[in-house]
């Protein structure tokens, strides 16, 4: 808003009139009709040891059920470190469905910390996804892996890293990556249709800041490729709005993003309502059904919920 309203106060000390215009454009950026109300879809949820080990913790299944509920989350992608997280969240049927909360489960690919670092050439790795994949959960089967990380890109072309893209793409399954732009074209080349028919949920959507033209170039690339937006920076500008380049791509890919909590650390569950909280501010800056879209519809289709 400053920029803009400098930019127009040079501008306009050529001509008087401008000063009008000038105001009229500045304000129309700043449109907040009102916060999205609707149901939220959480498309990337952990549910780690640490919040809960299944006998003690600070966030017992009622706990993080009752901060959803709060939320006005309907449905969630839960995956946790190591997958017993999700499995007790599989388990509590009748507790979800008390609180209205429809879980989709994904395969981690972390049983400690020590994974992190060496997943995608760890053959027990990917033992292990085809176990949990052929046990499924008490909500049905998985329907997708991840999150997991690169930290180095290249190793996207891991063996472990490889045979899981193919897997995915020929099951179906979802992949939820954090990783940088480089990686979304590695991982994408290893599936038999070079990305054609994956659908990869991006946490982030870049991280570290990947430039909104290559993010643009990657969505026009790969048809399954979706953004997730939690801690991504630039998103947002004065008062937690959405920034005008965010806005258009959103408009123009209206069906490609997804919001999510990334309850990585049990602080994220401290916080998960106001965090639920920001997202309806900047989902006001859209139109209402592009809103809907990104907060719900986008999430309950990849997963044919209702
Ligand atoms: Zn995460």
């Amino acid at each position: 808003m400053t920029r803009m309203t400098t930019l127009f106060a040079i501008l306009c000390r050529k001509a008087l009139s401008c000063l009008v215009v000038g105001f009229i454009s500045v304000s129309s950026l700043n449109v907040h009709a009102a916060d999205y109300t609707g149901p939220l879809f959480d498309a990337h949820l952990h549910y780690n040891t640490e919040a809960w080990n299944g006998k003690t913790g600070p966030h017992p299944v009622p706990d993080v059920l009752a901060r959803m509920q709060r939320s006005g989350v309907k449905a969630i992608v839960s995956n946790s470190r190591p997958n017993d997280g999700t499995i007790a969240l599989a388990l509590a049927r009748a507790e979800t469905a008390a609180a209205g909360v429809a879980v989709v489960p994904f395969v981690r690919l972390y049983r400690n910390r020590a994974d992190y670092n060496s997943w995608f050439r760890d053959e027990t790795i990917f033992d292990m996804v085809l176990a949990e994949l052929a046990r499924g959960t008490p909500v049905g089967p998985y329907r997708g892996i991840g999150e997991f990380h690169l930290y180095d890109n290249a190793n996207a072309n891991g063996a472990v890293a490889k045979k899981l893209m193919v897997l995915a793409e020929e099951k179906q399954l979802v992949v939820l990556a954090h990783v940088d732009d480089a990686a979304i074209d590695l991982l994408m080349a290893n599936t038999p249709t070079q990305g054609q028919k994956l659908r990869l949920i991006w946490a982030h959507t870049g991280i570290g800041g990947t430039p909104i033209k290559r993010v643009e170039e990657l969505m026009a690339k790969y048809p399954g490729l979706v953004g997730e937006l939690s801690y991504r920076p630039g998103l947002t500008c004065d008062a937690g709005s959405l920034c005008p380049e965010w806005r258009a791509l959103m408009l123009k890919y209206p069906e490609r993003f997804l919001i999510g909590s990334d309850t990585w650390i049990n602080q994220r569950w401290q916080s998960y309502e106001d965090t639920m909280r920001g997202y309806r501010v900047w989902l006001g800056d859209l139109p209402p059904a592009v809103a809907k879209k990104i907060a719900w519809d986008n999430g309950a289709a990849l997963f044919g919920i209702n």
